[in-house]
């Protein structure tokens, strides 16, 4: 271990919310995250929590773990500095009070949509900057807060090299005739309507993770990942390239998800706008906010909720369990389309990596891909593991692999900020 490690700085601004991760540059091991909430609210407040006994923190340096239970937070409220800017201030002083500070050599920040100007992670000048603006039009929720997060980290960090990395990046290599939508030219060449895609990311780290476990280059793979997180989608990977998604110009398309209906028939929003009173805006909302699990079960967004709910009977959630699991079925069949073959198919998430039950689900709809799923195997890997759940020999196969869009962002960050590749 070295006795100062170059440590990133991860961050992923939400627009009332901020995620913070500290991971050591060489490795990627996670040693500080926090959480900020209620933003921009009196009752804003930010959480810490440090990992148990990372191996890259230097000896010297205080262990916030030492004489405390693992998995303990320590939340500290805003008060008055209650916005963006004053979560990052808050971060800092918390690196400060275990001098990690000088230890932080660059920033990464998770930036939602880069529309056609980035195929990869950048760095971020003002130039850049003043590009990503003009994205804003294409992921208003999202940008803003993510501009927000990069103003603060700059004025609070200064001198730090800041890195953008994108979610939507790792899908400009999907061909013309996947991302486009069958409507007027005019409104991609005018305003840049298309298919994007998300979770990028995850994707990237996940293909090439699942790369490793099959033995394979990732060149030579052909593989097809569902991310299921409270935000779902599938993406078809080609010879480690994004060759279709379920998402599309927003996150709303595809998928069920926590709360967003995924794909519903556009006639649907003037119907509810007709029959319901609800402006366009309030149906937009309704189905990215109130649809989904949520929408279905009238229960709850949560997936372990959904799950136990059904076991108890529920109705709704029994509904909600099976059209999840239909949907991402057909998903990932019509994702074979565009693979053309299959080595993998590749569960990820927080729903993918826990579910054994969606997992089985979805598995049981996919005789067609010859999938066979191994039932004890489903149900050993869980929690963090990694692992082959389809039987002995049989191929293609489906696997889990843990996610990790952090380590990917802080890998990223190094290689942009010429820490080492
Ligand atoms: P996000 O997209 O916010 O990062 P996650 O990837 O953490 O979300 O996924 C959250 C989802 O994972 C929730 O629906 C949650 O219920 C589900 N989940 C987490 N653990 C389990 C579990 N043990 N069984 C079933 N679902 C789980």
């Amino acid at each position: 271990m070295q006795a100062n490690p170059k440590m990133i700085l991860v961050l992923n601004c939400g627009s009332s919310s901020l995620k913070g991760a500290l991971l050591d540059s060489e490795h990627g091991e996670l040693v500080l995250s926090c959480l900020a909430e209620k933003l921009t609210t009196p009752d804003a407040y930010i959480t810490f929590s440090y990992a148990d006994n990372p191996k890259a923190l230097p000896a010297d340096r205080d262990s916030w773990f030492i004489g405390r239970h693992a998995g303990e937070k320590h939340r500290v409220e805003l008060g008055e500095k209650n916005d963006h800017t004053g979560a990052v201030e808050a971060l800092l002083e918390e690196l400060k009070s275990h001098d990690l500070q000088s230890l932080v050599a660059a920033i990464g920040h998770r930036v939602v949509h880069g529309g056609e100007k980035y195929s990869a992670s950048v760095l971020l000048t003002d130039d850049v900057i003043a590009t990503l603006e003009e994205c804003i039009p294409l992921a208003p929720l999202h940008n803003p807060a993510n501009l927000t997060g990069i103003e603060a980290a700059r004025t609070i960090f200064p001198g730090l090299p800041n890195v953008g990395v994108f979610d939507t990046a790792f899908h400009q290599t999907m061909p013309e005739h996947a991302y486009t939508y069958a409507v007027p030219r005019e409104l991609y060449h005018k305003y840049g309507l298309r298919r994007y895609g998300f979770h990028g990311t995850s994707y990237r780290y996940v293909a090439q993770e699942a790369a490793d476990m099959l033995g394979k280059d990732l060149k030579d793979t052909a593989l097809i990942v569902a991310h299921l997180g409270n935000g779902a989608s599938v993406a078809a990977i080609l010879g480690g390239e994004s060759k279709d998604t379920s998402m599309g110009l927003t996150p709303l398309e595809g998928l069920v998800m926590g709360t967003r209906s995924g794909d519903i028939d556009p006639g649907a929003f003037t119907f509810i706008e007709a029959a319901t009173g609800l402006s366009a805006k309030e149906v937009n909302d309704m189905l990215n906010k109130k649809s989904g699990l949520l929408g279905i079960s009238e229960l709850s967004n949560d997936m372990r909720t959904i799950q136990e709910a059904a076991a108890e009977g529920h109705e709704g959630a029994k509904l909600a369990l099976e059209i999840t699991a239909y949907r991402l079925a057909k998903y990932i069949a019509a994702m074979s389309v565009a693979t053309g073959r299959l080595d993998a198919l590749v569960f990820t998430g927080g729903i993918g990596e826990n579910s054994s039950l969606i997992r089985a689900k979805t598995i049981g709809y996919l005789g067609i891909l010859g999938l066979k799923l191994d039932e004890a195997a489903n149900e050993a890997t869980r929690f963090g593991k990694a692992g082959i759940i389809t039987q002995a020999g049989s191929m293609p196969c489906a696997m889990v692999v843990p996610t990790n869009e952090e380590r990917m962002i802080a890998f990223d960050t190094r290689q942009l900020s010429g820490l080492g590749n």
